[in-house]
């Protein structure tokens, strides 16, 4: 048996020859400020518009549903805000800052030149990137006086985020759930109820959208759209609840920012630059959460990077959807937005990445795009769950699968480089854990997943 001292003097050794693989910061190192791209932008972005009068929507007319400092960050061009100090002690609290980690296994494995780096978003007590959207959106609804917060949820993530930020400060939280996840996905569910929420299969019979769509089909599957419009009659029909959003809106995007203002500190620490930025894309909150900050000094002409958009095919909006304005939900009860979509009634296939099912992307990353400062690819959910099973492999972490995606695309541009002998830098959120996703890893290894492609894509316009 080895003594104590012994394999402490192995690991040092053995240390001093590994590169460096976790890159951390201390606790005083976490970013003070959100950062927000609006600043930087050479135009304002398209406002969200009255779908009656389609004229912009008056900022005012949104107070019955979001928190007044929430509205204020939407439409805000302060480059920075100040993040309050209850919400920096709770991220501290949860495990902010979190690691970047270089995938020294994965590029053994690929035989690759380039460098490869993660930020660890799955770390989080609920597996993802949403707790830090989660928690600002308690604290400023809490300190305005909200008593409850309803939202949507899709394949559950974003629910639980907001379970746990509201059990954090003291709110109550109503999640309506799309009815085939919250069947396919019960270890969710169950989490909101254990972080104490409330959560509703949706269609629900808890609202009248709900219980219209019910009578038509008792087993609708639901849709994230369906699940929004829900959780908005719920807001505007109980005093003193407030409507939280988990993507899309610039205050989510905003929040998220956290994630790359970390990893530039971090890349800075060890004088590293990126060449490549990737991540998924379901409305864009965790790519945008990690891409801004360096896509600003990109704008600002201080950084040369390419950074890239996974989807999947199933859904493609920013690769195949048209760049327009449409409804954020199937109800149509929200504005306008300009964005990429494949439109509002677009019946997404049940692939097993929920979170990427939504029909539009976050309108300031459909903007990027459309200006050609995002480049976006698609993929199979065949090839995405066999390019998360080599990263299980070889780094450990299985992946959520809608990581996956970007997963994909490092991994192809990584054996790009070995044929090219190019020694890039690239990185990646990984941005959630896939073990509440184990049913769709069994159908992955079983052959059962089906590679859904919709045949042609119609977008209404609503301007012109
Ligand atoms: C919610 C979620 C997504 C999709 O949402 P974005 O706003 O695009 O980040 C992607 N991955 C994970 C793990 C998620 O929880």
């Amino acid at each position: 048996m080895l003594r104590k001292a012994t394999i402490t003097a192995m690991l040092e050794t053995e240390q001093a020859m590994l590169p460096q693989n976790r890159v951390t910061l201390e606790e005083d190192e976490i970013p003070t400020r959100y950062y927000n791209i609006q600043a930087d932008l050479r135009e304002p972005l398209p406002p969200p518009l009255d779908p009656k009068t389609k004229q912009p929507v008056n900022p005012a007319a949104l107070e019955r549903l979001f928190a007044k400092e929430l509205i204020r960050q939407e439409i805000s061009s302060e480059r920075y805000i100040t993040i309050p100090d209850e919400v920096l002690q709770a991220y501290l609290e949860i495990g902010r800052p979190t690691p970047l980690i270089r995938a020294t296994r994965l590029e053994r494995f690929l035989k690759t030149p380039a460098k490869i780096f993660y930020k660890a978003e799955y770390l989080s007590p609920t597996g993802s990137h949403k707790p830090n959207t989660a928690i600002a959106q308690a604290y400023y609804n809490k300190k305005q006086g909200t008593e409850r917060v309803a939202t949507e949820s899709g394949a559950g993530q974003w629910g639980s985020a907001l379970a746990l930020g509201s059990e954090m400060f003291g709110l109550k939280c109503k999640v309506y759930m799309v009815r085939i996840s919250y069947q396919q996905k019960p270890g969710r569910r169950v989490m909101m109820e254990t972080y104490g929420a409330e959560v509703r299969p949706s269609p629900s019979e808890d609202t009248n959208y709900g219980r219209s769509l019910l009578a038509q089909d008792k087993n609708h599957p639901g849709t994230l759209g369906i699940a929004i419009s829900e959780a908005l009659e719920d807001t505007v029909t109980h005093d003193n609840t407030r409507y939280c959003l988990g993507s899309v809106m610039n205050h989510v995007l905003t929040h998220q920012s956290v994630i790359g203002l970390e990893a530039k500190k971090q890349f800075e620490s060890i004088d590293v630059q990126p060449d490549v930025i990737a991540g998924c894309i379901g409305g864009g909150s965790n790519f945008a959460g990690f891409a801004y900050p360096f896509l600003g000094d990109k704008l600002q002409g201080k950084l040369d990077a390419d950074f890239v958009a996974c989807e999947p095919k199933a859904v493609p909006s920013t690769t195949r959807g048209t760049f327009t304005y449409d409804f954020g939900d199937t109800a149509e009860m929200t504005p306008l937005l300009k964005m990429y979509t494949v439109g509002h009634k677009y019946q997404s296939p049940p692939i097993h990445s929920g979170g990427l099912r939504y029909h539009g992307k976050a309108p300031s990353l459909s903007y990027l795009i459309n200006k050609g400062h995002v480049h976006s690819v698609a993929y199979h959910q065949n090839e995405v769950f066999q390019a998360a099973r080599t990263f299980a492999q070889t780094e450990g972490v299985i992946p959520a699968p809608e990581t996956a995606h970007c997963i994909k695309y490092i991994i192809d541009r990584a054996i790009e480089c070995k044929k090219t002998g190019e020694e890039k830098v690239l990185a990646f959120n990984n941005c959630g854990h896939g073990l509440l996703d184990l049913k769709a890893y069994e159908d992955f290894l079983a052959g059962k997943l089906i590679d859904y492609e919709p045949p042609n894509i119609q977008v209404e316009t609503y301007v012109k």
